[in-house]
């Protein structure tokens, strides 16, 4: 799937959505955002980043600087969850990870779900002395079959972004 943005404003947002490969077509120049408002970034389409696509994010998320309502990261799948916990500068700095789709495995009949976990509710980044805290139940009931879904990740590493300093 090739890379796409769509962008949706409201006198207070800008919602931009990626969907796609993030790779070398990713224009990310070519994105025209209004400033001063709240900017939310909606990366539940992602499917893949590559190494030049990663690049080219890197070089768009330092010009991110006055969005007075603050920046926020809405839907991330488990591919940008990665890049977040093991590549500097991947989030914009001062950016707050709003929601993650956290995958769930039922063991029992083999469906698989996105559970939606929230900022606030599921997870809590570490801030001002406080640790941060994962608080989502790792199992679920299954959307299918009605027995217990676990989530399919291992938190320790998958929530590793919440330790980031801002
Ligand atoms: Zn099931």
């Amino acid at each position: 799937m090739s890379f796409h943005f769509k962008i949706e404003s409201t006198p207070s947002q800008e919602i931009v959505q990626f969907s796609g490969t993030v790779d070398e077509n990713a224009k990310f120049n070519d994105i025209n955002l209004k400033q001063n408002t709240q900017l939310i970034i909606d990366m539940k389409n992602v499917n893949l980043l590559n190494s030049l696509g990663l690049r080219n994010w890197i070089l768009w998320v330092k010009t991110l600087k006055q969005y007075t309502g603050g920046i926020f990261l809405r839907n991330c799948p488990n591919v940008v969850v990665h890049q977040m916990n093991v590549l500097d500068g991947f989030l914009p700095l001062h950016a707050t990870v709003e929601s993650i789709l956290i995958p769930f495995l039922c063991d029992s009949c083999g469906h698989e779900f996105d559970y939606l976990a929230t900022r606030g509710k599921d997870y809590k980044e570490a801030f001002d002395g406080q640790s941060e805290a994962v608080l989502m139940p790792l199992e679920q009931t299954c959307t299918k079959c009605g027995k217990i879904a676990e989530a399919d990740i291992i938190p320790a590493k998958h929530f590793q972004f919440l330790k980031r300093r801002r």
